[in-house]
């Protein structure tokens, strides 16, 4: 079988599904490797480094959809890809099919099978599939990177001839993948960091990482903040003001503020208030990797960078993993590249579909003209 990547439509996007890496691995697993002529351009990847992988390069994105068995890209497909989808055909891509479904049910109508990345299961043999945690992992290590562009300090403190200066000071909010990533960047450029998260379960985690986590003056703080499958709930009325009263207590001293919190299926928690950044000193920095999802900060604008009439910058950029595209491509193939592995048991570059696997029926969204989501609760941890 052959399978395709074409170059992302979406404006600004500068990943690709399919590095020359990935394509020899796919290649060893039987199937024959397309990619659209400038597919990899942004990320890094010439088309000559394709055909030197044994990629056959095609012009244009109509023919590549045409002739590849399977197509894997990064972004969710637009009505005009989904429209080229045929009976046998699959798709591998992000799809968000809670926020997708008329075009998961085009989809699952022409007969073609939909695998979406953001579906699949966040049980420990699917971790090498997991494009979410790796995608989080680079932004939060941008976000960090990001900060300190926009931050006129060192991190981490000096002594020297022209004066002594003292370390940034990092707040990170949400402890999950991003800000694990974030509290392990920061600490690395030798800020003191502090974290905070609802779940009191990763405080160990965030203190193994040379960071301090914030502990809340509540009665109640042991409450605990999670849900099922390592994920928050919502904080009741009580938690989330003890939170907030720590936040606004920290606020005059924190250099730098990183948002990570969410919440699934809900708008992000607004967490780091109007009067917050108000107290914060000029020069300070927000991050807020919550901006797709509404932001943590009360001022975020989603896709912009903004300065506060006192001097406080917020960013709201959502694009962090695609402005890191060759770190993010190579990640993202390599996902794609351990799902096509097991697709294809027989290493003959002939996938099956095998339902029955845990893993693969939960990402699937679509499959034998059905939507399939949501699927039923994985039967494995
Ligand atoms: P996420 O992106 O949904 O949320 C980010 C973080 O925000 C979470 O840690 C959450 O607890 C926190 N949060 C929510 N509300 C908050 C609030 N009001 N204040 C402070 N923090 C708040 O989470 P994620 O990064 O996708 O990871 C969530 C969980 O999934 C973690 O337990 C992680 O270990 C687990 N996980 C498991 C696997 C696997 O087993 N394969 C892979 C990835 C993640």
């Amino acid at each position: 079988m052959k399978i395709g990547t074409p170059k992302e439509v979406e404006k600004g996007e500068a990943r690709v599904a399919m590095t020359p890496d990935s394509a020899r691995a796919l290649q060893k697993l039987g199937y024959e490797c397309m990619i659209q002529s400038g597919a990899g351009d942004a990320a890094g990847f010439a088309d000559s480094a394709y055909e030197e992988a044994g990629v056959t390069v095609v012009k244009t994105a109509d023919t590549l959809w045409k002739n590849a068995d399977i197509i894997a890209k990064v972004r969710p497909p637009r009505e005009t890809e989904v429209k080229k989808l045929t009976e046998g055909k699959l798709l591998i891509s992000f799809f968000w099919p809670a926020q997708n479904e008329e075009l998961m049910k085009q989809a699952a109508d022409s007969g073609a099978s939909v695998i979406a990345m953001d579906m699949v299961p966040r049980i420990s043999r699917a971790q090498k599939m997991d494009a979410l945690s790796s995608m989080a992992n680079i932004a939060g290590y941008r976000a960090v990177i990001e900060a300190g562009n926009n931050f006129g300090r060192f991190f981490t403190g000096q002594i020297t001839a022209a004066g002594k200066v003292p370390p940034a000071r990092v707040l990170v909010v949400g402890a999950g993948v991003a800000g694990l990533a974030a509290i392990g960047t920061s600490t690395s450029l030798g800020a003191v960091t502090y974290a905070f998260d609802v779940r009191p379960e990763v405080a160990e985690q965030v203190e193994s990482m040379g960071a301090e986590f914030v502990y809340l003056d509540f009665e109640e703080a042991a409450e605990d903040g999670a849900e099922s499958g390592g994920y928050a709930k919502p904080s009741s009325p009580e938690f989330r003001e003890a939170q907030l009263a720590k936040f606004r207590e920290l606020a005059p001293d924190i250099d730098i503020v990183i948002t990570t919190a969410l919440i699934p299926n809900r708008e992000a928690p607004e967490l780091w208030t109007e009067d917050m950044v108000k107290a914060m000193k000029p020069g300070s920095v927000i991050v807020d990797l919550a901006a797709e999802k509404g932001g943590n900060c009360k001022l975020t604008v989603m896709d912009e960078k903004i300065v506060t009439d006192n001097g406080v910058t917020i960013i709201g950029y959502t694009d962090f993993p695609s402005r890191m595209a060759t770190q993010s491509s190579t990640l993202y193939a390599t996902n794609i590249r351990h799902l096509m592995t097991d697709l294809t048991p027989e290493k003959d570059g002939q996938t099956n579909h095998n339902m029955e696997d845990d893993v693969i029926r939960g990402a699937t969204i679509a499959h034998a003209k059905e939507v399939t989501f949501p699927p039923p609760p994985p039967k494995v941890k």
